[in-house]
This record gives C-alpha cells, sequence and structure tokens, in this order.
C-alpha cells in the first residue's frame, strides 16, 4: 500500500494537524471583513469576532492550484508555531479555521505596520520613534532567538504597532525550524548576504535577523530598503558583492538627514557583512540607540499623530491609509 503523503493539502489525518484547526464555519463567527493589507500568501482583513466582540485580524492563506503542497507545508508551520507562541511582542493567536481550500488565520488586530507608518508621513519619522519601534521589535527577536528559530523575513511591513502602543513582530511563515538553518528564504532587498550565499554553500544563524534588521532601520528611516529602484536579482547581486549599505547623511530632498551619531553606528554594527562582526540580539538591545527609549509612550504618540496626518489626507490616499483608522470610525 502506498505511503500516505502527510503534507496532501488540506490532508487532516494527522492528528497533530488536525488539532490545528477548527471545524466550525468562520462565516459565521467574523463580520465586517475589510482587508488591511497582503502579502505573497494572499490578503489580511480586519473583522469583528462576534463571540467576543473583539476586533481580529484574519490572514486568509489559499492552497488551492500551483505549489499547493509548498503552501500547505509552510500555513501548517506558520500556523502551528503561532499557536504555541506568547509573547508581549509577538502577535498573538486567536484561532484557526480551514474553509474551501483557505485557511483562515486569526490574530489580535493591530493598527498597521510600521511600513504603513512611515509611507503615511511625508518626511521621516523622528529618531526616539525609530529607537522605539526598534527596542521593542527586538525583543520578540531575541525571544526566537532564544529558542533558537530564526524569524528569516525581518522588515517593516512584518513589525505591527497595537493601538495600546506596543510593537509586535508578524509574519512567521519563513521562520525557521532550527539555527543553523540553510535554505534561501526571505525577501531578496533585505536578505543578508550569507543567506543570498547560502544559495550554494553554508549555514547561516540568528546573525541574519540582525542584518535585516540593520535594513529595517534604513527602511524606517528613509522608506525604503537599499537598491529598491533595482529588480530583484541586480538587488541580491549588489548585496552580496558590494560593501555593507549605509544610512544616508543626506535626505532626498538634499538637506542634512537629522540623525545621530548613535543611530549611524547602530545601523553600521548590525550591518558587517562577517556575520561574526555583527552585533548579537542582547548587544542590540543594550546599544545606547535603543537602550533608554520609553517606547509606549513615544508609540502612542507615533500612532496619535500618525492618525492625525491621515485625517487630513485627500480624498484618494485617505483611501489607500484608511486602513490605520478603523479602530476610529
Ligand atoms: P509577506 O509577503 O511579507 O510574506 P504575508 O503574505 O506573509 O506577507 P503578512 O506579512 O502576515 O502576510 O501580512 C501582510 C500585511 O497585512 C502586513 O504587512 C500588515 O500590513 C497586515 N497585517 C498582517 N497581520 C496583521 C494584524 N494582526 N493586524 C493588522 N494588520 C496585519
Ligand atoms: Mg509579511
Ligand atoms: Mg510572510
Amino acid at each position: 500500500m502506498p505511503v500516505q503523503n502527510p503534507l496532501k493539502p488540506g490532508n487532516l489525518k494527522d492528528p497533530a494537524i488536525a488539532a490545528l484547526f477548527s471545524s466550525k464555519d468562520p462565516e459565521q463567527r467574523y463580520n465586517d471583513l475589510r482587508e488591511i493589507g497582503h502579502g505573497s500568501f494572499g490578503a489580511v482583513y480586519f473583522a469583528l469576532d462576534n463571540e467576543s466582540g473583539e476586533n481580529v485580524a484574519i490572514k486568509k492563506m489559499s492552497f488551492s492550484g500551483k505549489q499547493a503542497a509548498e503552501r500547505w507545508a509552510d500555513i501548517v508551520k506558520e500556523v502551528g508555531f503561532l499557536k504555541k507562541i506568547r509573547h508581549q511582542h509577538i502577535v498573538e493567536y486567536r484561532a484557526c479555521f480551514l474553509k474551501e481550500q483557505t485557511c483562515w488565520l486569526v490574530m489580535e488586530y493591530c493598527v498597521g505596520s510600521a511600513a504603513d507608518i512611515v509611507e503615511v508621513h511625508k518626511t521621516p519619522i523622528f529618531e526616539p520613534e525609530i529607537a522605539a519601534i526598534c527596542q521593542q521589535a527586538l525583543n520578540g527577536l531575541a525571544y526566537l532567538h532564544e529558542i533558537n528559530r530564526i524569524h528569516r523575513d525581518v522588515k517593516a511591513g512584518n513589525i505591527l504597532l497595537t493601538d495600546c502602543g506596543i510593537v509586535k513582530l508578524a509574519d512567521l511563515g519563513s521562520i525557521s525550524a532550527a539555527c543553523p538553518a540553510q535554505s534561501f528564504v526571505g525577501t531578496p532587498y533585505w536578505m543578508a548576504p550569507e543567506v543570498i550565499l547560502a544559495m550554494d554553500e553554508g549555514h547561516y544563524d540568528y546573525r541574519a535577523d540582525i542584518w535585516s534588521f540593520g535594513i529595517t532601520c534604513i527602511e524606517l528611516a528613509e522608506r525604503k530598503p537599499p537598491f529598491f529602484n533595482m529588480n530583484t536579482m541586480s538587488a541580491l547581486y549588489h548585496i552580496a558583492q558590494n560593501d555593507p549599505p549605509k544610512l544616508q547623511s543626506t535626505l532626498a530632498t538634499g538637506e542634512t538627514a537629522p540623525w545621530t551619531e548613535t543611530f549611524y553606528s547602530f545601523v553600521d554594527q548590525c550591518l558587517r557583512k562577517d556575520p561574526e562582526q555583527r552585533l548579537s540580539t542582547r548587544a542590540c538591545l543594550n546599544h545606547p540607540f535603543v537602550a533608554g527609549t520609553h517606547a509606549k509612550t513615544v508609540i502612542l504618540e507615533l500612532i496619535r499623530r500618525t492618525k492625525r496626518v491621515v485625517r487630513e489626507l485627500d480624498n484618494f490616499q485617505y483611501k489607500k491609509m484608511r486602513k490605520l483608522m478603523y479602530l476610529d470610525e
């Protein structure tokens, strides 16, 4: 008899996999779905949970069609992992359902991502705001590293902010099963050189996340990661071949950038090409750039002033950013 493939998409014969999904109908439980984001997997929605009265985020991940087996394996991994984890700085799991070749992963609702926030503001956000986001995101990252996992997709779009002023690391779809790891996983512009080179040799470890974290700092300051104007293949080539990128001392407008030496030094120390030379996750948390910030107060104020800017956007821009306002409507 042929061995049953345990990863056949949607197959719930394995009790460990079946236990991840509720058999109830999610359409009955969640109302008022509105799209708030999308990624490689499908869309993420804002919704009301009519059992608890709470607002939630629902990530719908479909696994039909091409690559269904890989998608299913990724879904099982992401759900299984998020369900097990409880940490103040990692987005909280609520429930999970299967309906018509689609997984509904229900999570706590966050106002938006750090990428959304920097997109709203026409000028760079303030350095203490970047430091506050970094401090809290690093706490989530430090937890993952302590339990021997690599996030592998650290970027502003995967760092979420709650209305209570807490930063959460999200999108555990790329997390490694162990550290060190070997496969080519992540989003090109944020990828560490050793991850790019691991395509044909060697392993990499948690320090790949520190590189991506350094790139995320540049993204928070300059709104885009380095090489973002290039196609992904050229960007990968440049990351692997060039000296590490730096935080720019001149803004796109030609003005001198407002950053302190401490910020430049923090970014430089995250972006060493040799992983051994990079700051460790603990050392990042102890670095003066993040160590002294009162993150929660700063983030609450950042959210408040971001919403103020959104309210003043013209109609077209407002529609795009309206998702940041759902809790206020
Ligand atoms: P990627 O292409 O980065 O792999 P993905 O398909 O894995 O993306 P996520 O990163 O999990 O999807 O979600 C996509 C976007 O949806 C996020 O960047 C964010 O803007 C929004 N989002 C995700 N989860 C939440 C949440 N819990 N609360 C609010 N918004 C969320
Ligand atoms: Mg994502
Ligand atoms: Mg993802």
